[in-house]
């Protein structure tokens, strides 16, 4: 532990609290964030704060607790938070002197007033266009959302982008956002689903027309993660009506899904129709090239230098979505600046064992697989194993083997194994057939996607 410092372990956890803050759109509780590093004992940070009421505040808000959580993500060890009052802590210097805070208009910094540029209360001025990396997954959801961003209410509207978590949907939407409003004088509301609705549930009452009023002025409205209102009939209901009203008057609109509208359970047809009214566009997991642009990008400004032969051990392994490749690269970097080691192979490989396994998707076996694939085709179990050839077995069995290959961390000769005692190069083909179709077959990908969520989905 004497090598421990911290100081930069408390910085860091800070500063990534603040950096999540700032990206669920509570910049304003930034102004409450005001706690330095003061000292620290074997396992224990002790921090200040201004006063009382601060302190109060950080413990009912829960802060203490997330301090604690993320400096064991951090550290790896349990590391306790004591707060103490410092009543010289001028309450409206910054916090903390060497972090930096992103995003952040509001505080001012070294009793200098930052000069203050147009910025978006809601929108994460990181989510640009410029920081997106086009590849083959999303290069179409990527030009339409430009062509709509250039041109709000008339290229396409709505518009919905579609697909796993992770992959860039809150990016391209909060990047259409960026551009309107830094480029026109546009009323651009940016909230998530989650949010829309607790609004509206709370203003319920003599607060509705407020409501509707701010949502109705809206000259571009987007609205994250649709999914969420399923089963939420009277925010839908709302929804529906701001859609019309907005869409009649050629405001546009912007959603993302996690699934294609089609899918979507406990949703007033009304409304599904009107989401699936203008283009769909999907985003899929990017292949190997474009996950290392995306990592190369990611470290262009960095200071950290970081060996080619470790982005390319990252972009082998996670081939799940970005966000997961952003933690990869985030553990990385943190050892290099915390540990102040080089990064070498040898050190990011050890480093990320418990990432390249995924656990999200440890629960995941090949009998679920089977089970749900069966079900999903209406075939018997046995014969999905087994050797007949029929096409309405021979498609599933061979879907089947591909989830398994990239959903399980079994060999192809494990996987053979489950399927009625086949050898490896029988699931490499099988593979190799669904990457063919996947290459020539568009709805192929919304099949597989499909039959990926409901394994996912089985018996949580
Ligand atoms: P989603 O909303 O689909 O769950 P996000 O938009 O939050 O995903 O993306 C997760 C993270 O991955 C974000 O930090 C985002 O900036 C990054 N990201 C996703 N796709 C790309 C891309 N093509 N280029 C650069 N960064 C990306
Ligand atoms: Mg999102």
């Amino acid at each position: 532990m004497e090598s421990f410092n911290y100081n930069i372990f408390f910085n860091e956890a800070i500063s990534q609290i603040k950096e999540d803050l700032t990206k669920q759109g509570k910049q304003n509780e930034l102004c409450f964030f005001m706690i330095k590093y003061v000292d620290s004992k074997e396992l224990k940070v002790i921090a200040a704060v201004p006063s009382t009421f601060v302190r109060d505040r950080m413990i009912s808000s829960g802060y203490t607790s997330q301090i604690e959580i993320k400096l064991k993500e951090i550290s790896g060890y349990n590391i306790k938070i004591e707060l103490t009052i410092d009543n010289n802590m001028n309450s409206y210097s910054t916090p903390i002197n060497d972090v930096e805070v992103k995003n952040e208009s509001q505080i001012i910094e070294k009793n200098e007033i930052k000069v203050e540029q147009k910025k978006h209360s809601q929108l994460n001025e990181k989510y640009t266009f410029d920081n997106f990396v086009k590849g083959d997954n999303n290069s179409f959801a990527y030009n339409a959302s430009l062509a709509v961003a250039k041109n709000p209410g008339k290229a396409y509207n709505p518009v919905l982008i579609y697909g796993g978590v992770g992959l860039g949907k809150t990016h391209l939407m909060e990047s259409i956002g960026n551009m309107i409003f830094k480029e026109k004088e546009s009323n651009v509301i940016y909230v998530t689903a989650e949010n829309f609705t607790n609004e509206f549930v709370q203003s319920i009452g003599p607060n509705i027309n407020k409501f509707k009023n701010k949502y109705r002025s809206a000259d571009v409205l987007l609205l994250d993660d649709i999914h969420f209102l399923m089963g939420k009939k009277e925010t839908q209901e709302e929804l529906f009506n701001t859609f019309e009203a907005l869409y009649n008057s050629n405001k546009q609109l912007v959603f993302t899904c996690d699934r294609p509208v089609t899918e979507l359970k406990d949703m007033n047809e009304r409304l599904v129709s009107r989401f699936g009214r203008g283009l769909s566009v999907d985003l899929q997991a990017p292949q190997y090239e474009t996950r290392v642009a995306i990592l190369q990008k990611k470290i262009e400004n960095e200071k950290i230098k970081i060996p080619v032969e470790v982005i390319e051990l990252i972009a082998k392994n996670v081939c799940s979505n970005v966000r997961d490749l952003e933690a990869a690269l985030t553990k990385v970097k943190a050892f290099a600046e915390l540990m102040e080691q080089e990064i070498t192979l040898e050190n990011a490989r050890h480093l990320l064992r418990d990432s390249f396994s995924d656990p999200k998707q440890g629960n995941i076996t090949i009998e679920v697989i089977q089970k749900v694939i069966a079900e999903k085709y209406g075939i018997s179990l046995s014969d999905l194993k087994g050797k007949k050839r029929n096409k309405n077995i021979v498609i599933p069995r061979q879907f089947a083997m591909f989830i398994a290959r990239e959903l399980t961390e079994h060999s192809t000769t494990e996987i053979g194994s489950e399927f009625g005692g086949r050898d490896h190069t029988t699931v490499l083909h099988s593979c190799q057939k669904v990457e063919e179709q996947l290459n020539t077959d568009p709805t192929v990908h919304t099949t597989l996607e499909m039959l990926k969520r409901a394994i996912k989905d089985y018996k949580k």
